[in-house]
């Protein structure tokens, strides 16, 4: 076992144990938010014929050349979808629709804006233009490989989908994430409280996490401290799931039993990262799944899932920190209040960040001890500082924006 390893180590170790998914073939209704697992070729050209971008007419450029008034003799009307085939000749035109097929012998379009009809004329009065045509496959070739294995399907790389023929898209199945609290002191939210209880909101907050990137979440009954009901859930989570995630009992107490557990009968790979708040994660396997131990406080738990399980899921979806599913992304910031950093450790301090005529500047806000949950929704970021620094009014600070 490592102790007190810097986040870089320990999302490598994290990382070593991502999960390899299988895939499933999904309609492309449920397809947001979920990671392409095989790459797209097109089945079509797009657009898959030469066609119109305005309403108006398609004639030959040289007819319409002059700057005055062209007459022009009315052929027929193209319309998107019809499969009547249109020619013109010299000094003809063919009214045309948006999306309708250009007419044989037509190289422009001319804006019905443009014109006048007179009897079985067309009166033109402004420009022909080739680029109101929209030409066969200028924007993606049959067969051509256009959205990758690892792509994030959002709305337009649906449509972008559909548009290539994709009813089905083969995706990554989710990773199963179990979600244990431990502690004596938890009650679940709406039922009573005594003098000495808390309610219990991490494994809230955490399944919330795993669903926002990505994942499919199962919480488990909170688990009081003890070896035995902690060893039962551990048995039945590892069955069930791709990774555990455990909050709270990691940490020096004489009722952390999460570590003492996985001390005497698991096996951790490191315990405590140099990182403030969330220091004491603890990281390795119970019967063969990953588990991490997140701290019990609610904002270390937040931190530490932002830092250590997004890399797993990006891992796991063969992604990168900077393609989505992500919680945020890292930005340089101006600070506008001073922050304390810590001895030795990289310190995440919450920090609002907005736009400003000057780039993005981050405030605070609330008291930023680690058990303040409300500090994460006050703010939207945290501080990237690097160990044994401070953040100094006016000072450039690297960032996470959650967003
Ligand atoms: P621990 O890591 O178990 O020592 O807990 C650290 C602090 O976090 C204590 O104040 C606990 O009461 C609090 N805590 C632990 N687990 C939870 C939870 N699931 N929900 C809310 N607070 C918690
Ligand atoms: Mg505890």
């Amino acid at each position: 076992m490592e102790r007190g390893i810097s986040l870089e180590r320990a999302i490598s170790f994290v990382q070593s144990e991502k999960k390899n998914l299988s895939l499933e073939s999904i309609h492309l209704d449920n397809a947001y938010g979920r990671i392409l697992a095989k790459s797209l070729e097109s089945k079509v050209d797009d657009p898959r014929f030469h066609n119109s971008a305005m309403d108006g007419w398609a004639v030959r450029e040289e007819d319409c050349l002059e700057n005055k008034k062209t007459i022009l003799k009315i052929v027929g009307v193209s319309e998107a979808g019809s499969n009547k085939n249109f020619q013109i000749g010299a000094k003809e035109a063919c009214k045309i629709m948006t999306g309708a097929p250009i007419p044989l012998g037509a190289d422009a379009i001319v804006m019905i804006e443009d014109s006048e009809i007179d009897n079985n004329n067309v009166i033109i009065s402004g420009p022909a233009r080739k680029t109101y045509i929209r030409r066969k496959g200028e924007n993606i070739s049959k067969g051509e490989e256009i959205l990758s294995r690892g792509h994030f399907m959002d709305a337009s790389s649906i449509s972008l989908a559909a548009t290539m023929g994709y009813e089905y898209i083969e995706v990554f199945c989710k990773p199963v994430v179990g979600v244990i609290s431990t502690g004596n002191e938890l009650v679940m939210p709406g039922k009573e409280l005594n003098e000495s209880q808390i309610y219990e909101s991490n494994s809230f907050g955490i399944a919330a996490l795993v669903k926002s990137v990505g994942g499919e979440s199962i919480r488990y009954e909170t688990v009081s401290d003890s070896l035995d009901k902690l060893r039962d859930t551990l048995n039945q989570a590892s069955e069930d799931c791709d990774l555990i995630l455990t909050s709270g009992g990691v940490s020096m107490g004489d009722f952390d039993f999460v570590r003492k557990l996985m001390e005497l009968e698991g096996e951790i790979y490191f315990w405590k990262i140099k990182m403030r708040p969330g220091g004491p994660p603890l990281f390795g396997k119970w019967n063969k799944t990953p588990i991490l131990g997140l701290p019990g406080n609610p904002v270390s738990s937040h931190l530490v899932f932002s830092m250590l399980i997004c890399p797993w899921f990006t891992a796991s979806f063969e992604t990168n920190e900077n393609s989505k599913p992500t919680l945020g992304r890292k930005v340089r910031v101006k600070m506008l209040n001073e922050v304390k950093g810590a001895p030795e450790k990289l310190c995440l301090r919450r920090i609002k960040i907005t736009n400003s005529p000057d780039g993005l500047v981050a405030t605070t806000h609330t008291h930023q001890g680690s058990g303040n949950i409300h500090s994460m929704v006050k703010h939207n970021g945290f501080t990237l500082l690097p160990p044994d620094t401070d953040g100094k009014i006016g000072d450039m600070i690297d960032a996470f924006w959650l967003n």
